[in-house]
């Protein structure tokens, strides 16, 4: 019998990543997700496979899994500021009810839970870069506050169920990531720029651009996870990748990437964007032996690749959909 994983925000980028790296690794993977920001074309390919099935379920609901469960991996959450931002409410149910049913649910079946934290714990960070054991700079009532708050009590409550239950549990904190799967429209800044590119737009920069970002690509990211997860270290653990660029450089790289001869115009910031970020990882490199491996040219080769290789209309209706967002 294969060991069995459940994995909440299945159909998401990070989960979908997650469903191929346990299948890979010979898991039996039970999909969790309500589509309000995943999308099933993720894991379609995935659907036909015996050991692969898939629950349309909200995790802040009650959850009930038959049988036996190994692990338990929690990446259910809108994770762009567009989507938290139009649903502040959802953002915060699925962090603190949905991590409370996740973590009863370890605890009914002997399992150990790794809950995607982030980040975004840090706030506008005075504090760089940011090591595990910086407490953060975050506005609670601000327009992240909804998700940042949501995933600091979600780490809380699972170092709680740790404490109190002798749960496993893992914390990773995830900073910013991408690669293939990530949504065209989920507003991030670089789906965003390679959108503008495809459709042979400006591309938006916020602010002045001198606003910080280490963008990690996905398979590094997942390999980090899948270690932690391994690891027996409860402790948060920051997940990403140290090397840090200026968004209008950021946005300049993928100018040059795609080939656009469009330009970088200006957009006004919005509030409480971090004006730097870049993850102290000595804790991954010590504990996990892990450091990213993927350079930042080879992995937004390989996403641009397949945003370029996404239909047309798919292209363009997605632009639509963001547009009426804004
Ligand atoms: N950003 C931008 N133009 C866009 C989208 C985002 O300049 O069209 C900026 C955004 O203000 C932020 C950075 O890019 O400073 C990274 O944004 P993202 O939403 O990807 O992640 P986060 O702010 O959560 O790190």
């Amino acid at each position: 019998m294969k060991e069995r994983v459940l994995i909440t925000g299945a159909a998401g980028f990070l989960g979908s990543h997650l469903c191929d790296r346990f299948i890979k690794e010979g898991y039996a993977v039970i999909a969790m997700d309500n589509l309000i920001t995943g999308d099933m074309r993720n894991i379609e390919h995935l659907m036909p496979l015996p050991h692969f099935e898939f629950y349309h379920h909200d995790v802040s609901k009650y959850i009930h899994i038959p049988g036996e469960l190994k692990y338990i991996m929690h990446f259910a959450s809108p994770a762009s500021p567009i989507d938290y931002l139009k649903i502040p409410i959802q953002t915060l149910k699925v962090s603190s009810l949905g991590t409370h049913n996740v973590l009863g649910l370890a605890r009914a079946k002997k399992a150990r839970v790794l809950v995607a934290s982030t980040s975004e714990v840090y706030g506008d960070p005075n504090v760089h870069p940011q090591p595990e054991e910086y407490w953060g700079n975050v506005n609670t009532v601000g327009p992240r506050g909804c998700y940042d708050e949501a995933k600091r009590f979600m780490e809380a409550i699972t170092m709680a169920y740790n404490n109190v239950h002798g749960v496993e549990t893992r914390i990773v904190r995830i900073f910013n990531t991408y690669g293939p799967k990530m949504r065209l429209n989920d507003g991030r800044a670089l789906p965003a720029f390679i959108g503008q590119a495809l459709r042979g737009e400006d591309i938006t920069v916020f602010g002045d651009g001198s606003q910080t970002r280490s963008f990690c690509y996905v398979d590094d990211l997942v390999e980090g996870i899948y270690r932690l997860l391994k690891s027996d270290y409860h402790m948060p653990v920051n997940v990403g990748n140290p090397v840090e660029i200026t968004i209008k450089d950021f946005a300049e790289e993928v100018i040059k990437l795609t080939g656009t001869t469009q330009k970088i115009i200006y957009k006004e910031l919005p509030k409480d964007d971090p004006k730097q970020r870049r993850p102290d990882i000595t804790k991954a490199k010590e504990i996990l032996g892990w450091e990213p491996k993927v350079s930042r040219a080879e992995g937004l080769k390989i996403t641009f690749d397949y945003f370029k290789s996404l239909p047309q209309e798919e292209i363009f209706k997605d632009h639509k959909e963001f547009a009426n967002k804004n």
